[in-house]
């Protein structure tokens, strides 16, 4: 946690906010740090009492820590140091399912989306013609319907996952970014991106075979990013905090996505903007029916399609989700994520951008 990113972003505690107390945190315990970047300790609320550590140089901001703790144990106890053939063995060992299993997947898919494009391995595409890193191609095109036009301010990367995003918008905009994401083993992957300029993992290439890339990444500008572990659904920002907030594939990642648009309304400042990629697929076991954007309830006005009721939620009227207005044309984009060699899903991401208006209201379900 990089000082210069606590310092201008002066980030309150989630705990208040949810109880309509603003409070800053304070840096309480500082044990290892490296140039300005904090790599243990711990962050406290001077009102209610709550410590948020931070661990790896990722601080945990999140409104129920014990709780994150507890459904994350394993990721943050997990080591990093293991061999390609130790790390294999244990693999086929612990068998499908288990949390190294959970581990491997999910992030050889991430960083094959967000930096494969740089992997000087990767020669071919995937199945079905796929190409990586998606997720830049996405932001550029995002970038391009806003033409640089949101105030000054820094930028707020949501779900950020292996980080090609922070490091695309602090080359593309100047401005100081802050990439935050829920996902303990993803956001190790981002910190690692942005504060070493490098990129490990398993690459997965059949069922619990994976092979181990390392490469080099163009991350110039590294004094503008930092990676926090934060909730979107609890973010520990005063109102009207960033200029720009994105969030890539990440609203159908939600257990509440009214919630989200109206969170991510509440920290983008008066006239900043938000960038949003939806490829709205849903699962139940992540966002309830009821809380999906489309997908269901097709006799209503919006037919059951998403992006109608994404519309829907970004204009005025009795569905407004918070602050923010659409105010562009919206975009279609590839987007393709890697299962193994022989697998590959294809995706159409809905862009929008949405300007948060100059009367900025909150609806009932905010903070
Ligand atoms: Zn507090």
């Amino acid at each position: 946690m990089r000082r210069s990113h606590f310092e201008l972003l002066r980030p309150i505690c989630p705990a208040c906010n949810r109880s309509g107390h603003s409070q800053a945190l304070c840096i309480n315990v500082v044990e290892t740090e490296a140039d300005g970047d904090v790599i243990a300790g711990i962050l406290g609320c001077a009102h209610c009492g709550r410590e948020y550590p931070v661990i790896d140089g990722l601080p945990v901001i999140v409104p129920d820590v014990r709780r994150y703790i507890q459904d994350n144990l394993f990721y943050i106890m997990a080591r990093r140091d293991l061999t390609p053939a130790v790390e294999s063995l244990l693999g086929d060992a612990s068998g499908p399912g288990s949390g190294l299993d959970s581990i491997r997947q999910h992030v050889s898919s991430y960083v094959w989306d967000h930096w494969g494009d740089q992997d000087p391995q990767e020669t071919a595409p995937a199945i079905g013609d796929a190409s990586p890193s998606g997720v830049a191609r996405a932001l550029a095109c995002g970038l391009e319907m806003i033409a640089d036009d949101f105030p000054p301010g820094p930028v707020l990367d949501i779900g950020c996952g292996a980080g090609r995003s922070v490091v695309e918008l602090a080359g593309r905009t100047g401005r100081q970014i802050l990439g935050i994401d829920i996902s303990m083993p993803l956001a190790r992957v981002s910190r690692r991106a942005v504060v070493e300029g490098n990129v490990d993992y398993a690459r997965r290439r059949i069922g619990m075979v994976y092979d181990r890339r390392r490469f080099g990444i163009d991350a110039p500008q590294r004094e503008r990013m930092d990676v926090w572990i934060c909730d979107v659904l609890a973010l520990p920002f005063a109102p009207e905090t960033f200029a720009l907030a994105v969030g890539l594939n990440v609203l159908d990642c939600l257990s509440d996505p009214r919630l989200g648009l109206n969170e991510i309304g509440r920290v983008v400042r008066v006239g900043g903007q938000a960038l949003l990629a939806v490829p709205f697929d849903w699962a139940a076991q992540v966002t309830p029916l009821e809380g999906w954007i489309g997908g269901h309830s097709q006799r209503g006005p919006h037919g059951g399609g998403g992006e109608a009721l994404l519309d829907l939620m970004l204009s005025d009227g009795p569905l407004a989700a918070g602050a923010l207005r659409r105010e562009k044309p919206t975009r279609e984009v590839p987007w393709h994520v890697r299962l193994h060699e022989r697998s590959c899903m294809h995706y159409s991401t809905h862009l929008v951008a949405a300007r948060r208006e100059v009367q900025g209201r909150l609806d009932d379900t905010g903070t």
